[in-house]
């Protein structure tokens, strides 16, 4: 059984109490691991390591191309422990394994991101006052915490850290306690590849309390939350206390909007995909289909032929999707469904779990359940499961007004064949990513991604990142 601790200065150790948290295998609900319940006193060592790191320590005099040369390096190691990742990660988090391997090939291709465009970010001489010379450059906030969640942590541990290391913060990390094995592991290979001590901390525990150290913690200058809107509030309120910024990216309600003439062959796959990806545990899962009620009766038709033919298995069965994440979740999105029909609301399609699953695994039918009323829960929480509502609309006015009727605003999708109409649309969306025939969920670490309204602020993937992990500092020189 895997055992691990937390990480400070280059060395892992157990957590000062001595405890540890078991870790569940969601495919077979039973331990496979343990890991360090990180105490106050543990994460304040981790913030006043990567405080040295940053003052005293090797990690602050790194130039650009240096730091950006350990991360690229770190994208060579990644993909050459592909394999091994991806095992971890299908254990950890139960997808199926072709998708872990899509996430590891994603985590290399973070480092190499964020390693290429370390020594590229610069600032600008502006124009100023006779006789003055002003200039700008981009620093590092200085300790940055990352907070990360359980569904996807071998693409979450680079993308929040790849940049804020590019741009010379040193950061301490808080992976979730349902699944951060691979976030572990890549940080034991971050040391083995030359990052110095302290530029990078791992501190593993329960957000409550491990989690609430760090984001409260006096000491460190800048945070980064992915998870839950609840938490989100709580990390908000902790960085206002201390004066500092915080990026937070929650959750989503994204709706696809789909349009009689769209190209259904096309389309089809990818709504479905939008949804069974990682079992719906994905922030950006298009979990509202909205399609033009003049065509309901075909397009649906067709998706749920489609959605019928998804199966649920392990890992290793590698289907089209795994069990969730946790008992609880399981609870929760079964709760959801039951509820659905309660409310009498019809369930077009359902998805099919493979005969001999482990009967402690926490599997889920996905289910396709339609028309959905606008008042009612499934049309506007998020259930971070296989759990799509289908929902009518009646024009264009209606399916942007539809589709705004969130109180999130992650992402949306746009199928039509009609360019006017998909610009005009797309260009109303109150998200903060919008996709034309075809969903990327999130996708592209080349593509700035966030919220707007509660689905969070702030950007992080792309460029964007490295102006949320860095400040601007303006000089101005008098020569005259
Ligand atoms: P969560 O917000 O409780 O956990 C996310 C991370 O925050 C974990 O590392 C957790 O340990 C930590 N955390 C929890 N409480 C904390 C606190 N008080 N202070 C600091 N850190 C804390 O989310 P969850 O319970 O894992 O999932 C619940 C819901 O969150 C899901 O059903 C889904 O709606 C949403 N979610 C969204 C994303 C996303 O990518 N946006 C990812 C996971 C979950």
């Amino acid at each position: 059984m895997a055992r691990t601790g937390i990480l400070i200065d280059n060395r892992w150790r157990e957590a000062e109490s001595g405890k540890t948290i078991p870790v569940i295998a969601p495919a077979e609900g039973r331990e496979f691991a343990r890991i360090a319940a990180a105490t106050e006193r543990d994460v304040d060592s981790a913030v006043k390591a990567a405080r040295r790191a940053l003052e005293t320590g090797a990690w602050g005099k790194l130039n650009a191309a240096e730091r950006g040369r350990l991360l690229s390096k770190m994208a060579i190691v990644v993909a050459d422990h592909a394999e091994e990742l991806a095992q971890l990660e299908a254990r950890d988090t139960g997808k199926p394994i072709k998708q872990a391997r899509n996430d590891i090939v994603a985590a290399a291709r973070y480092f190499e991101y964020y390693g290429g465009g370390a020594d590229k970010v610069h600032g600008d001489t502006l124009p100023f006052l006779n006789g003055h010379f002003a200039t700008t450059e981009r620093v590092p906030h200085g300790v940055t915490a990352h907070i990360i969640p359980w569904n996807y942590p071998a693409q979450m541990f680079p993308r929040s850290i790849g940049p804020a290391l590019a741009m010379g913060n040193a950061v301490v990390m808080k992976p979730a306690e349902d699944a951060c094995q691979t976030p572990l592991r890549m940080a034991e290979l971050m040391v083995e590849c030359g990052f110095p001590e302290g530029s990078i901390n791992m501190v593993t525990g329960y957000g409550h309390q491990t989690g609430a150290a760090l984001s409260g913690h006096p000491d460190i200058d800048f945070i980064s939350f992915i998870g839950s809107n609840a938490t989100g509030v709580q990390i908000q309120r902790a960085a206002a206390r201390n004066h500092i910024g915080c990026t937070l990216e929650l959750g989503g309600k994204s709706a696809q909007i789909v349009f009689a003439d769209a190209d259904l062959d096309a389309a089809l796959p990818v709504l479905v995909n939008a949804i069974v990806q990682h079992a719906g545990q994905t922030c950006s899962a298009g979990s509202r289909l909205l399609v033009e009620r003049s065509a309901y009766d075909r397009i649906v038709d067709r998706i749920a032929e489609q959605f019928g033919k998804v199966r649920v298995g392990t890992p290793e069965m590698d289907l089209d999707l795994g069990p969730v994440v946790s008992r609880r979740q399981q609870e929760r999105v079964v709760g959801y469904c039951d509820r659905a029909v309660a409310d009498s609301i019809p369930t077009i399609a359902s998805g099919q779990l493979a005969d001999g699953l482990p009967s402690d695994g926490f599997f889920v039918e996905p289910k396709l359940f339609g028309p959905v009323p606008r008042s009612n829960a499934l049309a506007h929480e998020e259930v971070f499961g296989p759990v799509m509502a289908v929902m009518p609309f009646d024009d264009e006015t209606d399916a942007v007004a539809l589709a705004n009727a969130t109180r999130y605003g992650l992402v949306a999708g746009v199928w039509t064949r009609d360019g006017g109409k998909a610009l005009r649309v797309s260009r109303r969306m109150q998200v903060g990513q919008v996709f034309v025939n075809c969903y990327g969920a999130g996708g592209g670490i080349e593509l700035p991604f966030g919220g707007m309204k509660k689905s969070g602020h702030g950007r992080e993937k792309g460029f964007e990142a490295f102006h949320e992990f860095s400040a601007v500092r303006t000089m101005v020189i008098k020569h005259e």
